[in-house]
């Protein structure tokens, strides 16, 4: 496995390499969710990169940047054991020397939810991985349904600006109590931990009201505040969003026929969880 902090040398490598590419995408911290998707890049392709880079551009001015996790030393034994080619952990200056001056502004994909909570989140997520694509060229890039709408947004930028990447979406993985992984979980006292999958809970609850025939967005809405709504720790709901699953736009009835995502973001302590579930 080669390790490469430069742009310059991680785009001459990808040139050179046996074809497919694959690319995973991380701000490290690694858990079994992010290696799902390097086991299934690793099965579906010749080479496989994978990236470890803490984006401050996606990260808002009180968000938890300089605190973020970070576990370099054994992400890199994760992803060797994996059987990873090549990792790339650039420093912040050389992704973004002085200067770097040039965006990718997603539209109405990147409007709400995520993008709403947090402004300029998404033209960070966009840009970097745009840079990502560009300097490795993959065939296939792997990203996880657990953020259903930076997958929404980089289908669309994929799309719209032919970067030529194969966009693979890989099923969430969870705790046995339905806690999605996240590196953020780190950060739950034992309190907010066993508070947390109250968040999966209402995500399946809204689900199995639409099971028994609700079409009603509200209604269905409802039936997430209603569990949420019952876990004292969660401090704020910031949204439970019923949305178009490709396009992120917010339904008021789920029509047949058309992919439905329920996303929900809570605030739990110190921590905003989020976590989503397709319907159909
Ligand atoms: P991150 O390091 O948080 O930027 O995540 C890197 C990639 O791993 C993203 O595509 C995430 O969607 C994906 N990912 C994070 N958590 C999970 C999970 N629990 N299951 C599947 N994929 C995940």
């Amino acid at each position: 496995m080669k390790v490469v902090e430069t742009c310059a040398e991680m785009a001459a490598l990808c040139r050179e390499v046996d074809r497919p590419l694959g690319l995973v995408p991380t701000m490290g911290a690694l858990h079994d969710g992010h290696l799902s998707l390097v086991q299934q890049a690793r099965a579906d392709n010749s080479t496989l990169a994978a990236s470890i880079f803490v984006n401050p551009t996606q990260f808002g001015p009180h968000e938890d940047f300089a605190r973020y996790p970070r576990s370099l030393e054994r992400d890199l034994e994760s992803l060797e054991a994996e059987g990873t080619d090549l990792v790339f952990v650039p420093p912040p200056h050389e992704v973004y020397p002085e200067g770097f001056d040039t965006w990718i502004e997603p539209g109405a994909v990147a409007e709400g939810m995520e993008g709403a909570a947090r402004p300029g989140h998404f033209r960070g997520v966009a840009t970097v991985v745009a840079k990502l694509f560009t300097i490795t060229r993959p065939d296939r890039a792997y990203f996880g349904q657990k953020d259903g709408q930076q997958v929404a947004v980089i289908r669309k930028m994929n799309e719209d600006l032919n970067l030529g990447a194969e966009v693979v979406t890989m099923p969430t993985i969870r705790e046995p109590d339905g806690l999605a992984l996240s590196s953020r979980n780190a950060y739950l006292s034992p309190e907010e931990r066993e508070a947390a999958p109250a968040v999966y809970r209402a995500l399946c609850a809204a689900e199995d009201v639409w099971r028994r025939g609700e079409r009603d967005a509200g209604r269905i809405q409802r039936a997430a505040h209603n569990i949420l709504g019952r876990e004292t720790l969660i401090g704020a709901v910031d949204y439970v969003g019923i949305v178009d699953a490709d396009t992120m736009r917010p339904l008021a009835t789920t029509h047949e026929g058309r992919p439905v995502m329920i996303a929900a973001a809570v605030q739990l302590g110190t921590v905003r969880l989020i976590d989503n579930v397709v319907l159909g």
